[in-house]
């Protein structure tokens, strides 16, 4: 193992106990030595002092002038303790041989050292054989002149390293084969890591390995209050030189101790250490104590509470205060309640809000509980907003609600309940639905259904109204019957036919709304000829011309008859039943979700027209869709001129599920007409590969088209654009088709600038769009383009499309810009709850800024509609005056977002002009009348002036409030820069 690691000293830190344990040291005995010397004439034990005139033992032998010369010393028995390898260091003399005049021959200029194990002492006597010849040892230096006697000498120093050792102790010999040598020093040890602590763990005493080489690897063990930090126990390794290194692992103080030095203190009292893995103890959080040293935790003070997932760490808080300025609104036995947030939040940030709902007597002490029979929505508890609305409440009953703020500790405190209540009386109002319809009897020409009566019928069911269709018909035409009774049968029905019903119950309230969808497919007939009005469209026509003239002649007289014939001839009757004529209406052509076809080529083949391959040439790509490539080509039918178009191709290899998506855009975008919709020529099914076969737009899709041309249009062709996207649109919604992922990437321009909506897809085709990301709720969404309602609980409408198209204003405004630049998801997705809006991009009218923010009014039903949003471009498209951008405006702000509540004031002329900004037109007469004329005169009033116009809604005053006050710091603002509002 490489040891580059720094050696950890040993003992506790900053003591540097030497590693080195002695146990044998010749200098340091003052008295004799008595080593024992064979022959006795051999070495001999002399006093001496060393180079510090310290006295010394030393041992010495020179016998140089005589030949064969062996003298032996020994040392005593010297027991090893623990020691493994043990370390020998020799100081000697050595005469140079030169310097001694007539000793050539017999002068030797080395000695021997040896070494005997044993377990005990032996004798005094010496046995060459059993030693073990450790080195020969020869002088680094030696005597150049003078006697033995002489200080002048030069000391030599060796080490010798002998191990591993087994025995409990061993003797040292020394032979000596005629030299002339003085022993003054020789001392022997061992080496060990000292004990030491090292990161809150104690490493003990350590001897070193027996290799030079080896490591020792020593478990630690933590301090009093630490334990192990997880998987990462302590351990260090003990070097041969008795030097710590490689710290691995470490120990910690365990919760309520902190570290102070090499220990664990417990934390003081006031503070609490909640896990080991925290490095510092803490002072308890507010509304918290403790009175103990060495606390993981504090305890809330009395009357607040931690929830159970609250970390130690967090102040101890309490539950609401009850919620604020309750108001409520009753439709029939609809309630809606709305309310402001508790004035004390209890020092949380999770305040949600639950009612409580009970049906009362005309005494308070005979309320109920409403029971399950009642609905929330969103929820009956733990709403987030401030609002809910409760239906399928009973008729001509008295109610009260109370609604309750509750937080992470509500459930934990035992004081009494805060609640805000009202009490309400339910009006009159339609019977509730019929929850099923069940087919008793099914024949070739009729169906029997049966039904129960609606849980809630707030009245006297005086009739039933069922409605049926057929189910593949393209033009859905209804038909109804009505019964007294709790059944009917539905006659003149086709054999072999899919139809659906749907039942509603009738009250002097009205009518209810229809229940769910119930599929019958009537029977076959046994004769294989029956002329059908499917098969026969002259019979269509029939009925309907006789149909249209009945209604011509009952419009006229249908009020004086009464309702019973109003518009409908009176057919084949059994029991209760009435049978009316079919007939179409006109002019609402409706969408049908291909997904409702159980086989999807029929629905292709219903919408799309089949075309020989052998008409269509492909020319070159164009792009890339989902399924393969895109081209452009050419189409020739028969009879016609060729037409360029846009193919779009199945790739090879395709799953059935892929073609059914794929020819799914087909099914539906064969159902629209319309100039700004896509047009599709047809669909090639029968051969290889599958095509889409679609107008050719020439300049691609919007957004690129627009980054293409940045600036070089002017205000009227873009507002040409956009008017044609919305045109397009509203004919989509009209026609009860919800885009869900309108874009500019989703819009095509063909040469004469004109925009075509397309990319049509059931919701799941959207997973396609690479804007697309996974939301909480489940399913991929374009969040920079979807509304709010849309993200949060897939409330996906024709409003929701007003959302994105007002997005796509912003994009076409400013020249494919991408909308909240390089924001994330979840930050636009924050920002727009907080209220901010997409600014107006650089050099856009104001008007054009201001239906932008229209169409991101967070409650949809504020959002224009379609059909209001070409009627605004139009009105601006013939006054181009008013897409003048004032100079000065509309240039890119220097803050990304606005707040959408704070219009600019500099663009209203009068109170009325303001009063309608804010949605707050009702109150105009209140204003007028109270003379305040002026917008200087409005931005000095204060709540009680608000008040004092008798608008007593609280909501609507605090909005209003709140816009005049933003009111009076613009006009500060704009007199300081001298622009006169
Ligand atoms: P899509 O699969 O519909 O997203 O189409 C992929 C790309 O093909 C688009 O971004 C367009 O650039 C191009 N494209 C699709 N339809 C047409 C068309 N009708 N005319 C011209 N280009 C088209």
């Amino acid at each position: 193992m490489a040891v580059k690691f720094c050696p950890r000293r040993g003992a506790h830190r900053g003591a540097a106990r030497p590693s080195v344990l002695i146990l044998l040291d010749s200098k340091a005995q003052q008295t004799e030595l008595e080593w024992i010397s064979s022959p006795s004439t051999g070495w001999e034990e002399i006093s001496g002092l060393d180079e510090n005139y310290t006295p010394i033992r030393t041992y010495q032998v020179c016998q140089v002038m005589e030949s064969n010369q062996n003298n032996w010393l020994r040392t005593n028995w010297i027991e090893k303790g623990d020691a493994q390898r043990i370390f020998v260091e020799l100081k000697f003399t050595l005469r140079d041989c030169n310097s001694l005049p007539g000793v050539v021959g017999t002068c030797k200029e080395t000695f021997n050292l040896y070494y005997q194990e044993t377990d005990a002492e032996v004798g005094r006597n010496i046995r060459e054989s059993q030693y073990v010849k450790i080195d020969t040892i020869a002088a680094d230096e030696s005597f150049t002149q003078g006697d033995l006697g002489e200080r002048k000498m030069k000391l030599n120093t060796e080490l010798r390293i002998i191990g591993p050792l087994s025995r409990r102790g061993f003797y040292l010999a020394f032979q000596d084969v005629g030299a002339c040598i003085a022993l003054v020093s020789v001392k022997v040890y061992y080496k060990k890591c000292w004990s030491i602590i090292e990161n809150l763990a104690t490493f003990p005493d350590t001897v070193t390995g027996s290799e030079f080489s080896s490591l020792v690897e020593v478990e630690g063990t933590c301090v009093s209050d630490a334990e192990e930090e997880a998987d990462n126990s302590p351990k260090m390794h003990c070097s041969a030189e008795g030097e710590w290194l490689v710290p691995i692992g470490k120990c910690i103080c365990k919760a309520g101790f902190h570290q102070k030095g090499d220990a664990c203190e417990p934390c003081g009292r006031g503070f609490y250490k909640s896990s080991s893995q925290d490095l510092q103890c803490s002072r308890c959080p507010a509304h918290s104590y403790n009175d103990r040293e060495g606390s993981w935790r504090c305890d809330c003070e009395d009357g607040y509470y931690r929830a159970l997932s609250d970390p130690p760490a967090v102040t101890c808080t309490r539950p609401p205060s009850a919620p604020q300025n309750l108001v409520y609104n009753i439709n029939q036995t609809t309630v809606s309640l709305e309310w402001s947030s508790p004035a004390d939040n209890g020092g949380r940030n999770d305040v949600t809000y639950r009612i409580m709902c009970r049906r009362c007597g005309w005494e308070p002490e005979e309320c109920l509980p409403c029971g399950g029979n009642v609905g929330y929505l969103p929820a009956q508890s733990g709403l987030v907003d401030a609002y809910v609305t409760i239906t399928d409440l009973l008729a001509h009953a008295n109610y009260t609600f109370e609604v309750e703020a509750v937080n992470g500790v509500s459930d934990l405190s035992r004081t009494q309940r805060l609640f805000a209540s009202v009490s309400i009386a339910t009006s009159q109002a339609a019977p509730s639905q019929v929850s099923e319809l069940i087919k008793e009897k099914v024949q070739q020409r009729s169906v029997q259904l049966s039904w129960q009566e609606p849980e809630q019928p707030n009245g006297v069911i005086t009739e039933y109204e069922i409605k049926y269709y057929e189910k593949d018909q393209k033009d859905r035409i209804y038909s109804t019957v009505k019964s007294k009774s709790t059944s009917a049968t539905v006659n003149n029905l086709k054999p072999s036919t899919a139809y659906v019903f749907q039942i509603r119950a009738f009250t002097a309230a009205g009518y209810g709304t229809f229940g769910p969808r119930l599929e019958v497919t009537t029977k076959e007939e046994p004769s294989a000829t029956i002329v059908t009005s499917e098969q026969n469209p002259v019979i269509i026509i029939a009925v309907v011309a006789v149909a249209g003239t009945i209604i011509l002649v009952f419009m006229v007289f249908g009020f004086i008859i009464g309702r019973r014939h109003c518009g409908y001839s009176k057919a084949d009757q059994e029991g209760d039943e009435e049978l009316y004529f079919q007939f179409k209406f006109p002019g609402t052509k409706t969408y049908i979700d291909p997904e409702t076809y159980e086989d999807p080529n029929r629905a292709v083949h219903q919408f799309a027209k089949e075309l020989d391959a052998s008409c269509i040439k492909i020319e070159r790509v164009i792009g890339a869709g989902e399924f393969g490539e895109v081209c452009s080509g050419r189409l020739k039918l028969p009879g016609k001129r060729d037409v360029p178009v846009a193919i779009k191709t199945l790739k090879v290899g395709y799953t059935e599920k892929q073609r059914r998506d794929f020819l799914c855009e087909a099914s539906i975008m064969g159902q629209f007409d319309h100039p700004n919709v896509v047009h599709l020529e047809g669909v090639v099914t029968r051969g290889k590969p599958v095509m889409i076969v679609i107008e050719y737009m020439e300049n691609g899709s919007l957004d690129a088209f627009l980054r293409k041309h940045d600036g070089q249009f002017t205000v009227i062709q873009l507002v040409g654009m956009l008017r044609g996207i919305a045109a397009g649109m509203r004919y989509l919604s009209d026609m009860g088709y919800v885009h869900r992922d309108l874009a500019a990437r989703n819009i095509l321009v063909n040469s004469n600038l004109v925009c075509k909506v397309s990319d049509f897809g059931l919701s799941r085709v959207i997973d396609d769009d690479p804007e697309a990301v996974y939301t909480t709720t489940g399913g991929k969404i374009p969040v920079r383009w979807t509304a709010t309602e849309a993200i949060q609980y897939r409330k996906f409408t024709s409003s929701s499309d007003v959302w994105s198209y007002g997005i796509v204003m912003w994009e076409v405004m400013s020249y494919g810009e991408r909308p909240y630049w390089d924001m994330s998801n979840q930050d636009v997705i924050k920002a727009i709850e907080e209220g901010y809006r997409l600014p107006a991009p650089m050099d856009c009218p104001p008007g054009l800024h201001q239906l932008m923010l229209d169409c991101w009014q967070k409650d949809r039903a504020d959002r224009p509609k379609f059909d209001q949003i070409v009627g605004i471009l139009d009105k601006m498209i013939r006054n181009p005056n008013t897409l003048k951008t004032p100079l000065g405006t509309c240039t890119r702000p220097i803050s990304p977002l606005l707040d959408q509540n704070t219009p600019d004031f500099a663009t209203f002329r009068s109170v009325g002009d303001w009063l309608e900004a804010i949605k707050m037109e009702r109150y105009n007469d209140n204003f007028t009348a109270t003379g305040y004329s002026s917008l200087e005169s409005v931005a000095r009033m204060t709540i009680e002036d608000v008040m004092s116009l008798g608008i007593t809604l609280v909501g609507h005053q605090k909005k209003i409030m709140s816009s005049i006050q933003t009111m009076r710091a613009q006009m500060l603002h704009l007199h300081g820069t001298g622009v006169q509002v």
